[in-house]
This record gives C-alpha cells, structure tokens and sequence, in this order.
C-alpha cells in the first residue's frame, strides 16, 4: 500500500465525525480537523497563526490564503508521510486548488475523497429531533431516543420540553442549505479529478463503515 491521503466530506448529521474516528483507529492516519489546527496554529503563534488571529481579533472572515496557510503549515509535519484526513478542508474550489498544488509541491497526491452521502430531508429529521426537559435537562430525540413515555421525562417526571435554537427546523435546514451550495462544486470538482468516493450514510453506523473501511484498504 502506498500512501492514505483524504479528505472526508458530509453534511451536517451525516456522521462524519463517528466515522472519522473509526478510520483513525483503523488505519492510523492523523485526523487533521481545520477547527482543530487554527486553534493549534494561534496558541502555538505559528507565522500562519498569528495571521489568523489578527482576523478573527477584528471579527473578520480568515481568508483563503490564511487558512491555506495554516493547512500547509499542518501538512509539513512528519507524521503525515504516510498519509492524513483533513476534515472541513477545503471549503471552496480556491482552498481545493491550493491543496493539489502543496501536495504536488510536496510530490503528494489526494489519494481519495470520501462523501459520506444522506439526503437532507434524512439530515433535517436527525437534526430537528433533539429536544430537551425544561425541568431537569435531559435530552431526547424524536426518533432515536425517545422518552419511555410520549411527553413525559424519563428522568424527571416533568411534561415540559424545549428546543434549543440550533435545533429547530428553520435554522436547521439554513445551516444545511449552506453547507450544499459548499460543497456542491466541491463533489464536482473531485468527481472530475477521479477520487470521489460515495458512500451512502443512511445504513446503520457499522454497514456505513464497512463501506468507508473497504474503499480504503482498496486504494
Ligand atoms: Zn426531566
């Protein structure tokens, strides 16, 4: 086997980070998550770092070339010789042509591009189901924990719940239109290049995993 370099993609609830997990516990690959590098970056006042922060002090949108920045600074380290995930990177088609030229700079390549795949009407039920018991806080979900008894807490007793604002259907299904006109161009873009992998993410957890695991020891 040669080298593991990917990218994972998926909505938001599609289960990206359960599976990201099981592929770092399988194929021992650093999971590199931008939100985790820019915080890395900044403590670390790394030249790219401190770039960033100077943006976000001002409460400014980091720009590309920053975050490419950051990217690379992360892509330098040794331990991703043998291969790496990047998870919420690249965000755009210029943040993508920046990665295929440091990897091309480095005599790399992106080995493949993993679409974790569920319709956004299926996003938008596991994403508006949560709901919680105003009395003792105890969180539920419509349909993959729903209270013992309809309306009534199992903890508490209490019959009166809430939703939080990230949860309810408006803001749900914005977030998700968002992040499909993102990563529309994207899927198109990899599709082209040849290493866009699709997996339906609508399976029970393991079956999308043996998907995820068998593309993988394929490459
Ligand atoms: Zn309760």
């Amino acid at each position: 086997m040669s080298t593991m370099n990917l990218i994972l993609m998926g909505l938001p609830g599609a289960g990206k980070g359960t599976q990201a997990q099981k592929i770092v516990e399988e194929f021992h690959i650093p999971h590199i998550s931008t939100g985790d590098i820019f915080r890395e970056a900044m403590k670390n006042e790394t030249p790219m770092g401190l770039q960033a922060k100077g943006f976000i002090d001002k409460g400014e949108l980091v720009p590309d070339e920053v975050t490419n920045g950051i990217v690379q600074e992360r892509l330098a380290k040794a331990d991703t010789a043998a291969g790496f995930m990047l998870d919420g990177f690249p965000r755009n088609l210029t943040q993508a042509k920046a990665l295929d030229k440091m990897l091309d700079d480095s005599n790399r390549q992106l080995d493949a591009v993993l679409n974790i795949d569920v319709d956004p009407a299926v996003l938008a039920e596991r994403l508006t189901g949560r709901f919680i018991c105003r009395n003792c806080g105890a969180t539920y979900h419509r349909i993959y924990n729903p209270p013992k008894v309809e309306g009534t807490c199992d903890v508490c007793g209490h019959h009166d719940f809430y939703q939080r604002d990230d949860d309810k259907p408006d803001t749900v299904k914005n977030r998700l239109d968002v992040n499909i006109k993102m990563n529309t161009p994207l899927v198109d873009y990899y599709t082209k290049a040849g290493v866009l992998h699709t997996v339906n993410g609508e399976q029970d957890i393991d079956l999308v995993y043996q998907a995820v695991s068998k593309i993988l020891a394929n490459l």
